[in-house]
């Protein structure tokens, strides 16, 4: 059965390419009814943190990539890594290397002068020199023996076959000299020991994958399927960074986006159906396939995302926008308590919000008395121009009985005829008196959700 993981390093946010790729991995299991493992890549004891794990976990929750399996630790799993370091040298696949730093830097230097590729060099007579006689206390990091005769071939999902002469690889260091396993060691023991059955991953893993593949050899153990994704640039071309805005996938919560936009956005980030733009969640585990991802890099586009994210606030569940909505009213202190329901709000003004904060804002006269209207609008709409307009429209307000948008509807179109006024003589100065700004949905149907006592109150305010 199908497994595959997302094993992303602690030592930053979740940001928007990892998030790709644990999305493209989770998709695949669903896609397959397999599973999907989380691993925290934590071996690189100085650069992880807490603090960016809790961030990843906090980001995977959001966007709802929920795992089957884990979160696995790498540092917790040090006995296993050793135990199979023992192994290979047992077995002389793995050796002692003690050639000092400052020796493999000259070496390097003078490869570099000479033209060719740095490369570690076991056969280099200083090398040898440098292994032999060693003293016993002597600092040593222990090298994977890497095959020197044939080639490696893989056949990745998106990049297709991949060749590799073993003459272009040297041992590669499993063990550092403070005794901590490596990422590509552990990596492959990871995968082995999980039952991983495809590698999804970035782009810039794909040098490694040759010389995994020699250690899951030497190991005995099946090699995994591979899929590098391509990279994801900004919108002028440069790898995206943190200077494109948001990258951490945090922050586009904070600005106020669905997880479920994002997640639309990302999936056709690099992958692609056709010409089609929308997926719901199932459509994306149906139609899902590693072979169709993209082997050029994409770039991001802002304007896109936030078309999604319009589009799903219009369209989705008014539940679900509800849901992310509420952490916004929280931030901007709207309790929505008292007042109409918060799903009838969303449903009305939803459609001209991209984003939830927008949304939150739109959401704010519904529940709150605002303190001052919008300069601009009132100049223009209120007093004295709406006076009359205004106080006929309360009376009329003030006779409605039954309190739908029909009949407020009907009050408008009375006192425009009334008083011998276009639509807007009216609607506007009512607008702006019941919300207190100048733009709305439709008017009749804001009083609607507003209720009664507070049109009424504030027609008052708008007279006063
Ligand atoms: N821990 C690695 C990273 O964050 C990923 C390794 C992998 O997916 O094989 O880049």
């Amino acid at each position: 059965t199908v497994k595959t993981r997302f094993a992303p390093s602690p030592t930053g946010f979740l940001h928007v390419g990892g998030a790709r790729t644990a999305l493209y991995s989770w998709l695949y299991a669903q896609h397959k009814s397999g599973q999907f493992v989380l691993r925290i890549e934590d071996t690189d004891l100085e650069r992880s943190t807490q603090e960016a794990i809790d961030a990843i976990l906090e980001g995977m929750e959001w966007l709802g990539l929920n795992w089957d399996e884990g979160p696995h630790y790498q540092t917790k799993r040090f006995d296993r890594y050793n135990q199979l370091i023992d192994q290979l040298m047992a077995e002389d696949k793995a050796y002692k290397c003690f050639a000092p730093k400052d020796l493999l830097d000259e070496l390097r230097e003078e490869q570099m002068a000479a033209g060719v590729k740095p490369r570690y060099d076991a056969n280099h007579p200083k090398i040898i020199e440098a292994n032999t006689n060693v003293a016993e206390d002597a600092p040593f990091v222990i090298r994977f023996r890497n095959p020197k005769e044939g080639t490696v071939v893989f056949d990745d999902h998106v990049r297709g076959k991949i060749e590799i002469a073993n003459s272009e690889l040297d041992d590669l260091i499993i063990r550092r000299t403070d005794g901590s396993p490596t990422y590509n060691f552990c990596v492959v023991v990871d995968d082995w020991d999980m039952g991983i059955t495809q590698v999804v991953r970035g782009e810039d893993h794909i040098n490694n994958t040759p010389r995994q593949i020699n250690i899951y050899e030497a190991l005995g153990a099946p090699v995994p399927e591979f899929a590098h994704c391509a990279m994801i640039l900004g919108d002028d071309g440069a790898k995206l960074s943190k200077r494109h805005g948001a990258v951490s996938v945090m922050q586009y919560r904070d600005e106020g986006y669905l997880p479920q936009a994002l997640l639309n956005y990302l999936v056709r980030l690099g992958w692609s159906h056709g010409d089609q733009e929308i997926f719901s969640l199932e459509e994306m585990v149906k139609l899902f396939s590693l072979d169709s991802i993209s082997k050029s890099a994409s770039a991001f586009n802002t304007e896109k995302l936030l078309w999604l994210n319009n589009h799903y606030i219009k369209t989705a569940d008014p539940e679900y926008v509800a849901e992310y909505l509420q952490w916004h009213l929280d931030q901007k202190g709207i309790d929505i308590t008292d007042g109409p329901t918060i799903t009838e709000v969303i449903q009305l003004v939803g459609e001209r919000c991209n984003t939830l904060i927008e949304l939150a804002e739109q959401s704010r006269y519904f529940y709150q008395e605002y303190d001052a209207f919008d300069a601009g609008a009132a100049k223009k709409h209120l007093r004295p121009v709406a006076k009359e307009a205004l106080e006929l429209a309360r009376s009329k307000v003030e006779a409605v009985d039954e309190w739908t948008t029909e009949n407020l509807h009907k009050v408008i179109a009375d006192t425009c005829e009334e008083l011998e006024l276009g639509m807007g003589k009216v609607g506007m100065p009512l607008r702006v008196a019941v919300t207190g700004i100048g733009q709305s949905p439709s008017v009749d149907a804001v009083m609607k959700l507003v209720g009664k006592d507070r049109v009424v109150s504030r027609i008052g305010k708008a007279l006063a």
